[in-house]
């Protein structure tokens, strides 16, 4: 793209979204090792918690049908209860056998409480426990795995952020004169806290102006750039992730934070399910769509 030849940037993309159709990317890796230890446990059900167009949600449901291991979804939301099938992440998930528990927003904001996971097996029996957005040590040591020696040409290793565990993987396995930059999708202060409890060094920043004003939330410009980005390279973006994350890369490369001669690796987290179900959202209030 012009601007970065006009910025001597050389930017790469770590297609990790071409992994698996439905598992995308981080989700995989983050579903890896804590899939094994489900097995190591004799555990045959996995429960986890998601929002209406949950990545993880999708992805638990398509790993879990492939291992032969049940899947139970919590999800947020009782108005969904009537009217999932309208939304082609559930309706995915309900394909690969994923069975849902709807529960209201105030309800599930307690989704880390002992009383309420109790709660939860009285009503499902024993289950392996898998923390919303799937992320918890296990998810961190597969998301390690994301970087390899092939990578170390590069200055900057660029991830979105959603719950961490992504990004406190590449923490862990970027090389010492490596910076890391997380660019969270939601709003909230919460994060370096939680990144902290997984992570090893101190060699990464959060950036945090490219939200566009929460989680799933969008604007035109932002719809307009993903467009853009993928007719300029053909790489297709999400809109709640990847979307956002390059978005903020170019923003700070036109500012000039990074030197000419930077060598900068974004991860392709994935997310492309998602883009059907945003463009429903997007025709309800007259945006533009995505292209697909
Ligand atoms: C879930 C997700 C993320 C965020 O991962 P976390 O480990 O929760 O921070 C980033 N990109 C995509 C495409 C995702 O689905």
């Amino acid at each position: 793209m012009p601007l970065l030849r006009e910025k001597g940037i050389q930017l790469y993309i770590k297609r990790e979204d071409t992994i698996h159709p439905f598992i995308s990317g981080n989700k995989y890796r983050k579903l890896k090792y804590n899939l094994i230890e489900a097995k190591n446990q004799g555990k045959d059900t996995l429960l986890t918690f998601g929002g209406a167009f949950s990545n993880h949600i999708a992805a638990t449901a398509f790993a879990g049908h492939e291992k032969g291991i049940k899947t139970i979804g919590v999800i947020r939301g009782e108005e969904l209860s009537n009217k999932w099938q309208d939304n082609p992440t559930l309706q995915l998930a309900h394909e690969h056998g994923m069975q849902f528990h709807f529960v209201s927003r105030s309800a599930y904001r307690l989704k880390n409480e002992p009383s309420f996971i109790q709660k939860l097996k009285e009503k499902f029996g024993d289950f392996y426990l898998l923390p919303e957005g799937g992320t918890n040590a296990l998810a961190v040591k597969g998301c390690a795995e994301i970087l390899t020696d092939a990578d170390a040409q590069f200055d900057y290793i660029c991830s979105a952020v959603g719950t961490g565990g992504t990004v406190a993987g590449l923490i862990n396995a970027a090389q010492p004169h490596q910076t890391v930059l997380g660019f969270p999708a939601l709003k909230g202060d919460f994060l370096s806290e939680e990144i902290c409890t997984f992570v090893h060094n101190d060699r990464w920043k959060l950036v945090t102006d490219y939200h566009f004003g929460g989680y799933a939330k969008v604007d035109q410009q932002l719809i307009e750039f993903i467009n853009l980005f993928r007719r300029e390279t053909g790489i297709p973006l999400d809109p709640i992730y990847t979307g956002k994350m390059l978005f903020g890369i170019f923003d700070l490369i036109k500012q000039d934070v990074f030197e000419p001669g930077t060598q900068i690796l974004a991860i392709h987290t994935g997310g492309l399910q998602g883009i059907k179900g945003m463009n429903l959202v997007l025709k309800k209030k007259n945006l533009p769509l995505l292209d697909v």
